[in-house]
């Protein structure tokens, strides 16, 4: 293969596979709005994208995709379930959220971490120019900086996390605490959401491995690693333009008609996942419709949950838990014609998306631990109409941006309830004055904005 001034290594290509109906593969770009910020970067630079293509126990050459080059990195299916499914998911994801569900820690999931790690470090230590710059993507990869440093010192690499990074008496739990630590100072650049993660990340390095620090730069020996955060967005110009088509506005209205026109329609979008306090909005939703504060065919409750994670054990017991109390709510509360919650284990295009969004007058983001929180900013890029209410958790890192929103602490109950009736409840000029104040921060620092300062960050 050719070599590669630019590189992306995450753990999955931007492309998903489909087959037609004549039973032949091609590929397409996934959704997603770190494809759409990198991709203009790739194509300048003749960059390369290095990540698991999806299929196990499949080996597959380097190919082209709308400019891109990308070049699949093989995963045997134990692997999936060791690296992935465990390390990955089992371990780090809860571990890094908060604890929120209990981390396992087994040894055989480490080796296979490490292990595959090796692996996309070596693809890309073959494929890196001289001098390259490559960029590593997330909790998947932690180890890949230095291992990729010791093999090509002459690289540039910066490395972004994409999720919280935890207070230092919780990571400390973790085995293996010193590998991955010194994994990631092998960037010259390590980037987290928000300031907090990099505190935490900076003064993990002093008490563990006894590195000074000052401001954003740690010291090592032979060299400084620099921490800063950057907090993600998403395309907003992209939303802004899709919500002002006409189809979208009209399958916007027309959701409202098909939910049989409720007063309110309040929205929750996220991957079925513990860390995004599902069921604490659902209570609350439960305990207003009980308390008489709303009443059923009022308002309706759209629950999407996209199906995510579902080998994982803690996934599948969340899955039942929502689920049962999806069928609480609906068997006290529905009339005939009218169930309060609506609830949807499937997955959407972006343009239902949008249209969802646009239709929705309450968005409820609630979750109990979360990096960002992208679908909190989508919703705000839809709403040019300056109507809609945000409800949204402190705990997302969305919340350091969008302080106009209804701030709430999904572990209150109370307050959860107090800050959806008040978003409710609110004058249209209200929610006007909340949305322009959260729409003008999403505009201005968006994904390009974000790609673009990590990396300039990462070549000064
Ligand atoms: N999303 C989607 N289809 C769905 C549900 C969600 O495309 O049916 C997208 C959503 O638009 C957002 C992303 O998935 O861009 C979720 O990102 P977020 O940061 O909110 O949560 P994550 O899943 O990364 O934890």
């Amino acid at each position: 293969t050719s070599r590669s001034s630019f590189l992306i290594v995450a753990n999955r290509l931007p492309v998903d596979r489909t087959v037609g109906p004549d039973g032949t593969a091609s590929w397409r770009r996934s959704p997603g709005g770190l494809v759409t910020a990198i991709a203009p970067v790739m194509q300048r630079r003749k960059g390369a994208w290095l990540g698991w293509h999806g299929a196990a126990d499949e080996l597959l050459e380097p190919f082209e995709n709308d400019g891109m080059d990308l070049i699949p990195v093989p995963l045997t299916a134990e692997e999936v379930e060791l690296y992935y499914e465990g390390f990955s998911n089992s371990t780090l994801w809860p571990l890094y959220h908060d604890v929120v569900a209990p981390p396992v820690f087994e040894r055989e999931m480490w080796e296979s971490y490490r292990t595959v790690n090796e692996r996309f470090a070596q693809a890309a230590a073959e494929v890196a120019e001289q001098g390259a710059v490559v960029w590593v993507q997330d909790y998947q990869l932690q180890l890949v900086p230095a291992m990729l440093r010791a093999m090509r010192p002459d690289l540039r690499i910066g490395f972004f996390l994409h999720i919280p990074f935890p207070p230092v008496e919780l990571f400390w739990r973790l085995p293996w605490r010193r590998e991955l630590v010194e994994g990631l100072l092998g960037a010259d650049l390590v980037g987290f959401q928000l300031p907090g993660g990099a505190a935490n990340f900076r003064m993990l390095c002093r008490r563990l491995l006894g590195l000074p620090y000052k401001s954003n730069e740690i010291f090592l020996e032979d060299r400084v690693v620099t921490t800063q955060a950057f907090p993600i967005s998403v395309d907003f110009s992209e939303l802004d333009t899709l919500v002002r088509e006409p189809h979208i506005m009209h399958r916007a209205k027309e959701i409202r008609v098909e939910l049989g026109d409720p007063e309110h329609m309040l929205l929750g979008v996220d991957r079925l996942d513990y860390t995004k306090g599902i069921g604490r909005r659902l209570e609350a939703f439960g305990e207003l419709l009980r308390d008489e504060s709303l009443a059923p065919g009022e308002a309706v409750f759209v629950q999407i949950a996209t199906p995510s994670r579902e080998r994982v054990e803690e996934y599948r017991r969340l899955r039942d838990d929502i689920e049962l109390q999806v069928g609480r709510i609906n068997g006290e509360y529905s009339v005939l014609g009218a169930q309060p919650v609506q609830y949807f284990h499937q997955s959407y295009d972006r343009e239902e998306l949008a249209a969802l969004y646009l239709a929705a007058d309450i968005m409820v983001v609630t979750p109990l631990r979360d990096g960002m929180n992208l679908v909190a900013k989508e919703y705000v890029s839809c709403h040019h109409d300056l109507q809609g209410a945000l409800v949204l958790s402190e705990f997302a890192g969305a919340a350091s941006e969008l302080r106009s929103a209804y701030l709430v602490n999904p572990y209150d109950v109370e307050g959860l309830k107090r800050e959806m009736m008040a978003a409710m409840n609110a004058s249209p000029h209200e929610l006007a004055r909340r949305m322009r104040t959260m729409r003008r921060r999403v505009a201005t620092y968006d994904v390009d904005r974000w790609a673009s300062e990590f990396l300039t960050a990462l070549e000064s």
